[in-house]
């Protein structure tokens, strides 16, 4: 039987529903996305999905396909997960971290003539809403033992006209927001958290995530926990905007106080300057699931990475031309999304460019996420000076083009890790030894 609340529009008690859902997936579309789910080939495999056929075939003639796909209990029990896991109050699911990253930008009124502060190392959905407005983009230079955001550049680079500083925590490992907090409060500028990699990463005592005035993290599938390959929470602590961001996520609905014979209404979403209007982020409720699941075992990933990373870490004190990736404190839990690599070129006898190329040929993948963000093309054509913005951010031309590059932690095995490490050790060696 449907629920009342499973109609498009609800009525109450009533003889002739119209549902939420138009076609629902029946037996063979549910087979075919468990066949995507889980795939495989042989003979034992085909055996096991007839077998699993014949059980939803039954399952089909007893079971009540979900009333609703879009925007109902399961996202709702994601953003429950999400509040308890983080310790807030406003977890918002929507479509992914860019979207998140655009509710705080509209809010914030960013338009031609604002100027952000972003990292030079990031992916491009941090700078992508600014540069598509015309706000001037100024790239922060980074930390070169973190490869984050440098708090003593961003102080350097605000001006009267800073709207936003956008700390970005590459790789799981927290910005020291503290001094980014101070001077975002000195100046009245907002602070969006780009928290796509942290989610579950602690800043003195703090989930990441929710210092910032507004954050967003990315549940896109190459992060440390998906749902279903696209995702994003945001987060915020402006007073009273948890259910506004609820209704900017989905084109100002407000079902509270309905027009005069209509359902809803739609209301502009109180931005810090002026109110603006809302777009659709709206998330899935399959999304909802595989979200809340993989939440559950959070905390369990990141001790799984944690312990890779530990294992490499250890590896590579052996030699003191390699800069580790730094494994925390008490005060600063990363989430190990990315193992940082670092060499000293002078001691390593040659820079990351030689490893990178080293490890390609024994086989191991290193990526280093990312490059710098200045260098793109739509950068140049938008009318910026690449080459004197490089002349601003020293520190991240340094690291990038000689010192770092990433590892993968996740999912590999034993043997696979010792690989790795004895392949960065030796490739080193060889460095060194003028090979
Ligand atoms: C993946 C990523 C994003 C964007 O996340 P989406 O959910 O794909 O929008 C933003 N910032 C960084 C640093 C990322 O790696």
């Amino acid at each position: 039987m449907k629920k009342t609340t499973d109609f498009r529009y609800n009525t109450g008690a009533t003889k002739v529903p119209w549902a939420a859902v138009g076609e629902n997936y029946n037996a063979a579309d549910l087979m075919e996305i468990i066949r995507f789910l889980m795939q495989g080939s042989g003979e034992a495999y085909d055996n096991a999905i007839a077998a699993v056929w014949e059980q939803v075939k039954k399952l089909s003639d007893i079971s009540t396909p979900p009333g609703k796909l879009s925007l109902a209990s399961k996202v709702e029990e994601a953003e429950t997960a999400c509040n308890e896991y983080l310790g807030t109050t406003t977890s918002t699911f929507v479509t992914n971290a860019t979207s998140g990253f655009e509710i705080a930008y509209k809010y914030a009124n960013l338009k031609e003539g604002d100027e952000v502060i972003v990292p030079a190392i990031t992916f491009v959905a941090t700078m992508a809403y600014p540069l598509s407005v015309g706000a001037k983009l100024v790239f922060a230079d980074v930390d070169p033992k973190t490869i984050n955001m440098d708090p003593a550049d961003v102080a350097k680079k605000i001006t009267p006209k800073t709207k936003m500083i956008v700390p970005v925590h590459i790789g799981g490992y927290p910005v020291d927001l503290d001094p980014i907090m101070e001077l975002a409060k000195k100046h009245d500028i907002l602070v969006l958290e780009d928290a796509a990699h942290a989610f579950g990463a602690m800043y003195k005592g703090k989930k990441i995530g929710t210092i910032g005035d507004f954050a967003a993290f990315s549940m896109h599938e190459v992060k440390n926990i998906t749902s279903f390959g696209e995702g994003g929470i945001a987060t915020t602590n402006i007073p009273g905007f948890g259910d506004h961001m609820k209704r900017a996520r989905f084109l100002g609905m407000d079902f509270s106080a309905p027009i005069k014979d209509w359902l809803y209404n739609i209301t502009p979403i109180p931005g810090k300057e002026k109110p603006f209007v809302a777009l659709n982020y709206s998330t899935t409720e399959i999304q909802g699931l595989g979200l809340t699941l993989q939440i559950a075992r959070n905390e369990e990933i990141i001790a799984e990475r944690r312990r890779a990373a530990e294992y490499l870490t250890n590896r590579f004190k052996a030699n003191d031309a390699i800069i580790p990736q730094d494994l925390g404190n008490d005060e600063i839990k990363p989430t190990f999304h990315l193992y940082l690599l670092q060499i000293d070129p002078a001691k390593a006898g040659g820079d990351i460019q030689v490893l990178k190329k080293k490890l390609e040929e024994k086989g191991v993948t290193q990526i280093a996420h990312f490059g710098p963000l200045y260098r793109f093309q739509v950068v140049a054509d938008m009318g910026y000076d690449q080459d004197a913005i490089a002349k601003t951010c020293p520190v991240c031309e340094e690291v990038f083009y000689k010192r770092f590059t990433h590892l993968p932690l996740y999912g590999l095995s034993d043997e696979q890790l010792q690989y790795m490490a004895d392949a960065v050790l030796e490739s080193v060696a060889e460095m060194q030894a003028g090979k």
